[in-house]
């Protein structure tokens, strides 16, 4: 059976979805698998390393997905590239479904789309999580973006000349992003602060050396902050006006501030207003991570570093994983290694999708050309 490789043709989009690693992998299991030429350039994975790894380098991105039975991306495929793909194919890929123009099209190709983002959170599906490899790298790189853009340091320094306070970090999200946010700003010396919806992250903003933010609750929203199951929960009005001021509070004092709030499948909510960033010293620096989902800072643009009048620097990168692209790539690629190699059969040699496991099943949003995705409420 063939695997099909594409270059990604999303503007911007570095990171390939196989790595020589995984290749090797995917071959040794008796797999043929077909790598457009220059593909993992920008990952630094050369064409001679897919070769060496057992894959066979192809032209165009017809050549590789003519024949692939799966084909592997990192982006959701546009309409065209689905053209190209074989009847029935089985596509995997970060499909974004909530905002995914291309369904029909997938559908009229007879194609079975799996998008890893809607892999469940279970022990089990750890090693296939995109979500959660991803986050975890844009976390880190995140603080080091706001390293560069920022006019200042980020440690106390004691010098012949006088003292330099630490710069103050504000984390807000605690989740895979934001706990990478904290220990990487802990370890380039900053005072860090940190806030979540979930009560649970308190422990683990702690445990990294941040100071809990703590917005009061009342006990009817403990109680649905625990029937969420340590996921996000839908905050009350009052919730949200005591978040407000908490944040206004932390941030009009912060350096720095990295917001990582996302709710799945829907518009990331507003946690920094624009009146708030007013308030912040020139010089400071937000990074909005949930900018590609509307945004958690009033005034952040994709794509765009926004200047206010008062200095602050809203930077918005929504795409911050293809800036690490060779971390990013070869994790994304073990991601659907994992995923796929267990269900391969010994016998047959080919690589079977379980459609009732447990960890496949939410994942598919089209299966055999029938669209069965349906948006959240
Ligand atoms: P995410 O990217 O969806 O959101 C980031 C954080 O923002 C979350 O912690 C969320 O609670 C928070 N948030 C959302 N709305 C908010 C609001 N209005 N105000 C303040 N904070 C808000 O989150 P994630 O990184 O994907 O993680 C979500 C949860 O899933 C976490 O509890 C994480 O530990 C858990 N998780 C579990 C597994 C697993 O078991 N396999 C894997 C990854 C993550």
């Amino acid at each position: 059976m063939q695997i099909g490789i594409p270059a990604e043709t999303l503007a911007g989009e570095t990171r390939v979805a196989a790595t020589p690693e995984t290749v090797k992998k995917f071959a040794a299991l008796g797999c043929e698998v077909l790598v457009q030429a220059g593909a993992g350039l920008a990952s630094s994975a050369t064409d001679a390393a897919y070769e060496a790894a057992g894959a066979k380098v192809v032209a165009t991105a017809a050549d590789a997905l003519a024949n692939a039975d799966f084909v592997l991306k990192v982006a959701a495929p546009t309409a065209e590239e689905a053209a190209l793909m074989k009847q029935g194919a089985t596509v995997l890929a970060a499909f974004a479904p909530h905002a995914n123009p291309h369904f029909d099209a997938y559908a009229a190709r007879g194609l079975t789309c799996v998008a890893m983002e809607l892999i469940p959170r279970i022990t089990r599906a750890q090693s296939s999580d995109i979500l959660s490899s991803q986050a975890n790298l844009a976390g880190y790189k995140a603080v080091l973006l706001a390293a560069n853009e920022y006019a200042g340091l980020f440690p106390m320094m004691m010098t012949a000349a006088g003292t330099i306070k630490p710069a103050r970090i504000v984390v807000l999200g605690v989740g895979v992003a934001g706990l990478q946010a904290i220990a990487t700003g802990k370890r380039l010396g900053a005072v860090v602060e940190a806030s979540d919806l979930r009560p649970a992250a308190k422990e683990q903003v702690e445990s990294l050396g941040g100071r809990w933010l703590d917005v009061p609750m009342s006990d009817e929203e403990k109680a649905k902050a625990l029937g969420t199951g340590g996921y996000a929960w839908q905050p009350s009005p009052e919730y949200i006006r005591d978040q407000a001021a908490v944040v206004d509070k932390a941030v009009s004092q912060a350096n720095i501030v990295i917001t990582t709030a996302q709710i799945p499948g829907r518009k990331a909510p507003v946690l920094v207003k624009a009146e708030t960033v007013a308030k912040m010293k020139p010089g400071s620096v937000i990074i909005d991570m949930a900018v590609g989902s509307g945004g958690n800072v009033e005034g952040s643009a994709p794509d765009q570093t926004v200047v206010t009048e008062n200095g602050v620097r809203i930077v918005g990168i929504s795409n911050i994983p293809a800036l690490v692209a060779t971390e990013a790539s070869a994790l994304y690629a073990r991601n659907l290694l994992n995923f796929l190699a267990p269900m391969h059969d010994k016998e047959s040699g080919r690589i079977v999708l379980n459609r009732e496991d447990d960890m496949v099943k939410p994942t598919l949003v089209v299966d055999s050309g029938t669209v069965i995705y349906k948006k959240p409420n």
